[in-house]
């Protein structure tokens, strides 16, 4: 009844059916006491990588499982349905760094790093967000000059998710100067290793939901890093930063879903039993209204999110549709969240059941990657236009 309606071809209900069986059994069971010590089992990350979910998108060439992007969201919907910061985990790692070294790294930096971020051997992060560059990432100040054969980096990054875990996290810093600022033209990406001299995690941060999933601030002091590690043109950084965000927007989209999904079978599983004036609360009409719309709101976000992705694995250009996919998933989600709270009543309300860190953790997706009202310029942009 709240599956997907997609028509799905073999390999992609097998996908489903593989990441549906490992959330269930590895993760969902966990994530409750993870949210509780804001730290998930690092193991977590090795039994995806043993999955191939941590090369979804990757060709076979470099380790990865050469899937399209509808069977990744499938399987990024399960794990968010068991465990949002999970899934968070997964979501970035195969949108963002892995794709923009895949899309703009050279031979010798795609051999290097892809199969081993494709068995989660190393972890990726991404590292645009700044104390002062948030939905303006344009703004961003850390500083890249050359220096030889190195690049020597002064700066804060903000909000980088498992940037304290990660084993290459692709940055984003200014190479113009100060004397001649390019705007975002004077942006490069450049592919970071904790060792690097320089590096430091500065803070972690304290956060509302998605607790498990570590979210730290990284400060580079006069950090170098050899010029062999920007990736693809200096001065392009940030426009490959955008293109991968668009991919990201998806992600963010199916961890809504499956945070929705979540919900809406706890809240139709607890109505049903929860009995009030000697009666299933799911027999109250008022109730089944709740859960009607609830489940209308869920099928509407995955099917945007679905059509979107079949679209972009045609090969059609999905921009404003990606941006409507989150738009729609997120706002879905922290709706539908809301609603189960108020079914569940006191219940809701406390730890005992999943339904409170499901709210928790599906405000964020609201806001990262680009906060619904960014979604919304970015919809509105492509009305306007010719
Ligand atoms: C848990 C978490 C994980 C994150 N992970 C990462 C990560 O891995 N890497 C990374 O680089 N970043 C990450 N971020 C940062 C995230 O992408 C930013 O928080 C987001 O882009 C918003 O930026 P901001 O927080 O600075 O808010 P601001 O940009 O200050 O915006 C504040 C509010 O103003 C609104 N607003 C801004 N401009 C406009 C406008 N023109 N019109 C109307 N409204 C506007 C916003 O929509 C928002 O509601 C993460 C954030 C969180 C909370």
């Amino acid at each position: 009844m709240i599956d997907t309606l997609t028509p799905l071809s073999d390999e992609q209900r097998e996908i489903q059916r593989l990441a549906r069986e490992f959330a269930t059994s590895e993760i969902a069971p966990f994530a409750g006491a993870w949210d509780k010590a804001e730290a998930a089992d690092p193991a977590v990350r090795f039994k995806l990588g043993e999955l191939g979910f941590l090369g979804m998108l990757l060709p076979t060439e470099y380790g990865g499982l050469g899937l399209d992007s509808l069977s990744y969201l499938l399987a990024l919907e399960e794990i968010a349905a068991a465990d949002a910061s999970t899934a968070v985990l997964m979501s970035v790692h195969n949108s963002l760094p892995t794709r923009m070294i895949l899309n703009h790294g050279s031979d010798t930096q795609k051999r290097h790093f892809l199969p081993r971020m494709a068995t989660g051997e190393w972890l990726g992060a991404f590292a645009l967000s700044e104390p002062d560059a948030g939905s303006d990432a344009a703004v961003l100040t850390t500083q890249a000059v050359r220096d030889g054969d190195h690049w020597v980096l002064n700066g804060t990054k903000s909000w980088v998710s498992n940037g304290n875990v990660a084993e290459v996290i692709l940055a984003m810093a200014r190479n113009d100067s100060a004397t001649d600022r390019k705007g975002s033209r004077g942006i490069s990406a450049f592919i970071i290793t904790p060792d690097l001299p320089g590096f430091r995690v500065s803070k972690k941060e304290a956060k509302m939901g998605l607790r498990a999933s570590p979210t730290v601030q990284l400060t580079f002091d006069g950090m170098r890093v050899p010029a062999d590690r920007v990736l693809g043109e200096v001065g392009h950084g940030f426009v490959y930063a955008m293109q991968s965000l668009e991919a990201g927007r998806l992600g963010i989209a199916a961890q809504a879903v499956g945070i929705a999904r979540a919900a809406v079978e706890q809240t139709i599983a607890y109505t049903r039993v929860r009995q009030q004036f000697r009666t299933p609360l799911a027999q109250f009409q008022a109730v089944q209204f709740k859960l009607a719309d609830m489940a209308t709101r869920l099928h509407g976000a995955r099917a945007m999110l679905h059509a979107t992705a079949a679209a972009k694995d045609r090969g059609e250009a999905v921009g404003p549709h990606a941006a409507m996919s989150k738009l729609m998933a997120s706002e879905a989600a922290m709706w539908i969240t809301t609603q189960a709270i108020q079914l569940f009543g006191g219940y809701g309300y406390v730890t005992d059941y999943p339904v409170e860190r499901l709210f928790r953790d599906a405000k964020v997706t609201e806001i990262y990657e680009g906060a619904s009202e960014i979604q919304r310029i970015v919809i509105g942009r492509a009305l306007a236009a010719d």
